[in-house]
């Protein structure tokens, strides 16, 4: 055990690692001291497994900046329930990780501490928010990671990096010390070199928490999964996902696993979700609103870094809002309060919850003819750095094969799906609220199968 430990701590001091740019905070001490504790702890589900936690979820024993400067050394005087169920199954928190600011971005350039570089590719990103977590997992630094997906952030990354991104169904794992964002689209999810241990994780991590009024009253999936045969599994194609302007490289990879699957004579039909087009205008509307008010609360009073003390209030807050926000941080901040303005409000936010509805409703009815959705993840492999920074409707377009499944609350969990040019891309599979168990079940057998075939050659 403390010998695993040792090997994690060295691979995150390693130049290789650092040079990612992936951690927040680490400190090889309390590793190696939780490492101490296990040995004479009986054994959990999880013992010894080494997490590094996306620093947006709250930790007692590690800052939690959500990559702000508005947090800058902010210590939370409480620990996420997902940290406390993952110490508690025996796993080790190896160290935080970086995201873009609050969540909000899909390349991880847009954090306070700097960019994360993609594990293949340093001029890449490694997509995001979840891009430190996900880079660490995928360079073998850490086993496991955990990521918040309000829109794809534990998916893209999953994808971007050539691992596996799961998100649970809205309600299945506690948002209790995960820092809001967008209240009704967060959800905590896992990052993993394997399905398996992606589900061991989140069987750990789920089910209901007095702590979190959305956590829904339900047991998390098992640990481990029942076999399936294809055959039995009618999966849907929706043809729009396909309409999105996919990159012929992502298009080609993709086709191959439903050949795949196909050939394990998996049933694979073409389905319409119409609204598709609107979920990634609709998403930045209704998650920019939510922000806008989330956020509200660090102005400098109570949490983390104040600015411009001593003089009156507003330009205290003024100060440190003003100083303590990235770019992206206050354009959403901006855009959230004016869709929500008493004269705007009808023609945006309304409009985007009604799309919301439309999404929800399009996957209820294919869901009545097939038990997945089959997708690509992502419609290109990870771009260069600094390609979209200055362009943020091209940044927001990298989420717009993953955001609907969060606007209808489904789960979600993207597998790698090969390679293009030497990237990695994924494919995603989608299930029916709380379907989450069968989901892992069926992207086992899809992932053993794509195993078999070679795409990883
Ligand atoms: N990339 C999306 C955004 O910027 C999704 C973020 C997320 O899932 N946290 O909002």
């Amino acid at each position: 055990m403390l010998d695993d430990a040792t090997a994690a701590a060295d691979r995150l001091e390693a130049p290789d690692t650092q040079a990612l740019n992936a951690v927040t905070a680490y400190d090889r001490e309390i590793l190696l001291a939780g490492a101490r504790a296990l040995e004479h702890a009986p054994p959990g589900p999880l013992t010894g497994l080494t997490v590094a936690v996306k620093d947006n979820i709250c930790t007692l024993d590690y800052p939690t900046t959500c990559g702000s400067r508005v947090l800058e050394g902010y210590r939370s005087p409480f620990e996420a329930t997902a940290v406390s169920r993952l110490k508690r199954a025996g796993a080790l928190v190896a160290c935080k990780a970086n995201l873009d600011e609050f969540g909000m971005g899909s390349s991880t350039e847009w954090s306070a501490i700097g960019r994360t570089r993609h594990p293949i590719d340093p001029e890449r990103v490694p997509g995001g928010s979840s891009g430190g977590p996900a880079a660490l997992v995928a360079k073998g630094v850490v086993e496991a990671g955990l990521g918040s997906d309000t829109g794809g952030s534990v998916r893209q990354p999953a994808a971007f990096c050539g691992i596996v991104g799961a998100k649970p169904s809205y309600g299945s794992v506690s948002r209790f010390g995960l820092v809001a964002f967008a209240s009704s689209l967060d959800q905590i999810g896992v990052l993993a070199p394997s399905v398996t241990v992606a589900r061991r994780v989140h069987a750990a991590i789920g089910g209901p928490d007095p702590h979190d009024a959305t956590s829904v009253d339900r047991p998390p999936p098992t640990a481990h999964g029942e076999h399936v045969e294809l055959a039995q599994v009618r999966l849907g194609v929706p043809v729009e996902y396909w309409e999105q302007m996919l990159d012929a490289g992502v298009r080609r990879a993709v086709d191959a696993c439903l050949g795949i699957m196909r050939a394990r004579g998996a049933n694979v039909a073409d389905v319409s979700l119409p609204h598709t087009p609107l979920a990634t205008p609709a998403y930045y509307v209704i998650s920019s609103a939510e922000a806008s008010s989330n956020l509200a609360r660090f102005d400098g009073v109570r949490f983390g870094q104040r600015r411009g003390d001593g003089l009156d209030l507003a330009r205290m807050y003024r100060e440190t809002r003003g100083e303590g926000f990235g770019p992206e941080v206050r354009r959403r901040i901006i855009t959230g309060t004016f869709v929500l303005s008493a004269g705007y409000r009808g023609r945006y936010y309304q409009r985007a919850a009604e799309v919301r509805q439309r999404i929800a409703q399009d996957f209820r009815r294919v869901f009545q003819e097939v038990d997945f959705v089959v997708t690509p993840t992502t419609p290109s492999p990870a771009f260069r750095a600094g390609e979209r920074l200055g362009d943020p409707v091209a940044m927001y377009s990298s989420d717009r094969l993953v955001c609907a499944v969060n606007l209808a609350g489904l789960p979600a969990i993207s597998i790698p799906a090969g390679r293009v040019s030497g990237l990695p891309v994924g494919v995603q599979l989608i299930g029916r609220p709380f379907a989450d168990a069968a989901m892992y079940d069926v992207a086992t057998v899809l992932e053993d199968a794509l195993a078999e075939a070679g795409e990883f050659a």
